[in-house]
């Protein structure tokens, strides 16, 4: 199973990605996330990218590409992934097609700008575990400590809200034509879900849709087969 995960930053799709991969176990491919372990350990490419990153516009595509490229050739893709976070633009997802690299579905979850700056502003992560929380909808047993550790929690340089404001108008403006792109190239496989309410409903809603993609698929390849 391969498949995309698009939506706005905030759109809960790290929340959903990891239900999916659990359900089908594949690995989760977020390119954010690559891109912050390079910061954490200070190599070059995080030097390069820590700057971007923190003002919530989108890293140099040759770096993005070679880190995901090579993040794909490792062993625990052969059963398939999920990737959060790319392609952002339409260039990356023609890298895709040219790198002969199919996708089995496109899952879309979509979300109000307004929703979406509530929701990261009100973001705390502890660092160490990755742990996150909310201080409106999730809040920590003390405010602004790890329930775990007692460590204190911080607020992820690119979820303040003027970055956050920024990060979704590079979303509005290089990401959201990716979804009319994939919509014409591949009405079939595109499934798109509500993001605000409970996420074992917007979890159900993406299981739902993801089964009649594959039957979809399944009955034409037995047609094309027949
Ligand atoms: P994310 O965790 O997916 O919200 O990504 C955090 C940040 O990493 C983004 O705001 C970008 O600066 C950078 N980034 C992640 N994925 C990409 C990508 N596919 N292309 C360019 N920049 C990216």
């Amino acid at each position: 199973m391969q498949l995309i995960l698009l939506g706005a930053p905030g759109a809960g799709k790290g929340t959903q990605a990891e239900f999916i991969c659990k359900q089908f176990g594949i690995p989760k491919i977020s390119t954010g996330d690559m891109l912050r372990v390079e910061i954490a350990a200070r190599t070059p490419i995080g030097q390069k990218v820590q700057g971007i990153m923190a003002e919530g516009k989108l890293v140099p595509e040759e770096i993005v590409n070679s880190l995901l490229m090579a993040r794909l050739k490792l062993p625990d893709c052969k059963k398939g992934f999920l990737l959060d976070g790319y392609p952002r633009t339409i260039s990356q997802a023609e890298l895709l097609e040219t790198n002969g690299i199919l996708i089995d579905a496109i899952i879309e979850i979509y979300i109000s700008d307004e929703d979406i700056i509530k929701r990261l502003s009100g973001r705390r992560i502890h660092p160490q575990s990755g742990r996150t929380y909310h201080i409106i909808y999730q809040p920590p047993k003390n405010p602004e400590i790890d329930d775990i550790t007692q460590e204190p929690l911080i607020q992820r340089e690119d979820d303040k809200e003027e970055t956050v404001r920024m990060r979704l108008q590079v979303y509005h403006q290089q990401t959201e034509p990716l979804i009319a792109w994939y919509q014409k190239r591949s009405p079939n496989k595109y499934i798109q879900v509500e993001g605000e309410g409970a996420v074992n409903s917007i979890c159900d809603q993406i299981m739902q849709k993801l089964g009649s993609v594959m039957e979809k698929r399944d009955g034409d390849r037995h047609i094309n087969q027949g």
